[in-house]
Formats: C-alpha cells, sequence, structure tokens
C-alpha cells in the first residue's frame, strides 16, 4: 500500500489505477451527517473531513469556491419522460464551466500538499481547462496537452487562463501517453484522468453533495442520514465521472450515512461505447473502439478510466446505455426548454439517455433520479447552433414584430 506522501499514481508491480481508501472507522469517530452539515463553508471543501488533502488556503481564490453546485427538481422534464421524480444537479455552473473543475481543485490542493509549481494534464479539452483555471486561481503554472481539435471555446478559455497549450499532432492517446512521461522527465504533477487517483476524490464530493442536498429539500430529520436517490444518469467517455460519483456514495454507505448506494447509469455514445460494449458483453476486458462523435467530451478510444467505470453500473446493479448523435442533438434544446438548463452536447447525452431508459422501463415512474449536468452548453454553440433556426430579423416596428410572432 503507497502512503500519502509520495506522488504515486499507478499500481508499481501491475500499473493498473489506484484508490485513495477512506479510513472508514475514523471519518465515523469524528464526524457525522450533522457535524458537517453545520459547516459553513459551501463548496466542496466542507467534506474536507473525507478528502485527502488539505484545504487550500484562501489565497488560492476561486479553487476554494469550487462545488456547492444546486441540486433541483425539474417536474416537466420529468412529466415529459413519464417519470415523478427528477433532479438536476447542475455542474454546468463550476468556475470553468465544467463537471472537471471538482476534480482540478483537488489534483491542485495535492500538487500544493506536494510542493509541485508546475502540473501537466493531458485532456479532450474541459479537464485542460479545469486544471488551467484552478492553476490560475493558486498561482500554479499548467501545461496542457490537446489535441488538435477540440473546440475553440475550450482553446480560448485555456489560452486566458494562461496555461501553457500545447496542440499535439494525433489523438488523445497519443497527448495522454505524452503527459505521463513529460511528467516524470520534466518534474511536473500530472493530473491525467485514469491516471491520477485524485481525480476520482473530487468527483466523489458530487455524491456527497445530491446526498446532503437531497436529505436537505426532503426535509426530516438530516443530522443522522442523508439521502440517496434510486438512480443517477451520467453521461461517459473515459468512466473517471462515473467513477468517482460511485466512489463517494459507496463511501457514503460505508458511513452509514445514506442507507443504500443508487444504482449508476452510464450513457455513452453508439460511436465511442467502449464500456457499454463490456457492459454488454458481461466482461471486465474493456476493448479499444474508433471514436466518433458529436459529444467531443465523450470520445474516447481506450477509457482511461474503464474499470472504474464499468464497475460503478456493474457493482450498484445499474446500467450503460447508448444514444446516436442525433438524439443527442435534439437533446440540447429540449433539455434547454424544459428546465432552463443549456448544457454541451456530452451531458446532453445523460437526458437522451433517461428518456429512453423511462420508454423501455429501465427506471421506473416512481424511481427517483438525479440527472448529472456535467458542462455548460456555451462550451460548444456551433453544435448547438445545428440543432435551431436562424433569428428573423425586422424593421423596429410593431407590425412587423406581430407578424414575425405569428
Ligand atoms: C469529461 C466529461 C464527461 C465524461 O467524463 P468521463 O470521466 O470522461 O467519463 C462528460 N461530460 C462532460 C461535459 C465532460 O467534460
Amino acid at each position: 500500500m503507497a502512503g500519502l506522501a509520495e506522488p504515486v499514481y499507478v499500481c508499481p508491480q501491475c500499473c493498473g489505477n489506484l484508490d485513495v481508501v477512506l479510513d472508514v472507522e475514523q471519518v465515523r469517530r469524528l464526524h457525522a451527517p450533522g457535524s458537517i452539515g453545520a459547516g459553513t463553508d459551501a463548496s466542496l471543501w466542507r467534506y474536507a473531513a473525507l478528502l485527502p488533502v488539505k484545504v487550500p488556503p484562501a489565497t488560492t481564490a476561486t479553487l476554494r469556491t469550487v462545488g456547492g453546485t444546486p441540486l433541483f427538481p425539474v417536474s416537466r422534464l420529468a412529466q415529459h419522460c413519464g417519470l415523478r421524480d427528477v433532479w438536476i444537479k447542475d455542474d454546468s455552473r463550476l468556475p470553468t464551466a465544467s463537471f472537471k473543475d471538482r476534480a482540478s481543485a483537488v489534483v491542485v490542493a495535492r500538487a500544493l500538499d506536494l510542493g509541485y509549481t508546475r502540473l501537466i494534464t493531458a485532456s479532450t479539452g474541459n479537464a485542460g481547462v479545469a486544471l488551467a483555471g484552478m492553476a490560475a486561481a493558486a498561482g500554479l503554472e499548467a501545461v496542457i496537452l490537446v489535441p488538435e481539435s477540440a473546440p475553440p471555446a475550450k482553446i480560448a478559455q485555456l489560452l486566458i487562463f494562461g496555461a501553457r497549450l500545447i496542440l499535439v499532432k494525433g489523438n488523445y492517446d497519443a497527448a495522454f501517453k505524452l503527459s505521463l512521461q513529460a511528467a516524470r522527465e520534466l518534474g511536473m504533477y500530472c493530473r491525467s484522468t485514469g491516471y491520477n487517483p485524485f481525480t476520482l476524490e473530487g468527483k466523489k464530493t458530487a455524491a456527497f453533495e445530491i446526498a446532503e442536498q437531497l436529505a436537505a429539500s426532503l426535509g426530516g430529520e438530516v443530522r443522522e442520514m442523508w439521502t440517496a436517490p434510486d438512480c443517477v444518469f451520467v453521461s461517459v467517455g473515459d468512466g473517471n465521472i462515473i467513477g468517482g460519483v460511485h466512489k463517494g456514495f459507496k463511501e457514503l454507505h460505508a458511513l452509514g450515512w445514506i442507507s443504500r448506494v443508487p444504482r449508476m447509469i452510464g450513457v455513452q455514445a453508439v460511436g465511442s461505447a467502449a464500456i457499454y460494449n463490456a457492459f454488454a458483453a458481461r466482461t471486465d476486458a474493456i476493448a479499444p473502439v474508433d471514436a466518433h462523435t458529436v459529444a467531443d467530451s465523450i470520445a474516447a478510444d481506450f477509457p482511461a478510466d474503464g474499470l472504474h467505470g464499468l464497475q460503478a453500473a456493474t457493482q450498484s446493479a445499474g446500467a450503460y446505455l447508448t444514444v446516436t448523435d442525433d438524439e443527442i442533438l435534439a437533446a440540447i434544446p429540449e433539455l434547454a426548454r424544459l428546465t432552463g438548463v443549456f448544457a454541451e452536447p456530452s451531458c446532453a447525452a445523460a437526458y437522451a439517455g433517461l428518456l429512453k431508459a423511462a420508454r423501455s422501463g429501465l427506471v421506473a415512474a416512481h424511481e427517483r433520479v438525479v440527472l448529472l449536468i456535467t458542462g455548460s452548453g456555451l462550451k460548444d454553440v456551433a453544435t448547438a447552433m445545428r440543432t435551431v433556426g436562424a433569428a428573423p430579423v425586422i424593421a423596429p416596428t410593431v407590425a412587423e414584430l406581430r407578424q414575425a410572432l405569428v
């Protein structure tokens, strides 16, 4: 077992992914839902007792505010799906507008603990943006390796945050391999997903928030217990988000703070379905695919955290399903019009999956469902614009306006 003092990433023997193991007995002795609920910090740092890093100082600015996103019921969407009880956890509101901020905040805190001043990551976009933003907040340097094809808004965010953005010829897998080697040889701390176990530690905080917020929303006694939903819908590329959220629920269950782990439902694009394929074939052996989808954030040839992603579903009596690019595109305006949430294609996929699951009976009408919104629609405006028509242009008269509104 590795200690926390060294920058260990993967198993020295087999190179498999590592898990940070929570000392459940110690946490249970010292803390309870009520004591955490009494905390005044609304960010993910309110769960510091369950995190393996020191809380970064207030001087790390935005980094200290990550988390605390709203969980709210979406009754019109629920009705549209034929369900009773659907909630959105809206992580598009995080500082750099994606779920990846949770991971990057904890990884940067880890870098501060270890004394690194430079970090590196490979990314299809959002993970790099989140690291660039969190590194900027903490005054550290970030080197981001991105495939040449990343959407312009993400490239803009990377450049604006002052990251050393390097566009790598080839696909994400090439950038990933380079990030591991560069971290070793150039003395940088590596964030790359599926390599650094601390990304899961950040991502698990979404489960803590969902359970605490759901308990608070439903009223009753929240000093002893929080509340798990029946199922959680997550869009999946590498498998790190669904794996991290599942880890969070498992820890709460081990602590006795929730009564059961929710079913984790992973949604992949038909053209990028490596984990779905393994789930459907009932095997742990995840075979690479040649990924093509309109949802860039969930395109993965070989999922970097595939086993965690797969086990999230298999261990929770959950499931995987796929949606087509057409279904993803249709889901963007539909989700927005039913809820007021403008999501990027990758998380509109989770909604498309929920719709499918409700229609096929994979979720039952009475189940309490949480839909995780992982990234803002402003990240990929070009794709969103493919789903809507052009706006009319009129002279500034009521007559023309009346006609345009017919
Ligand atoms: C990264 C990302 C995902 C998928 O997460 P994985 O850990 O790769 O499975 C989904 N949605 C958005 C917006 C993302 O940035």
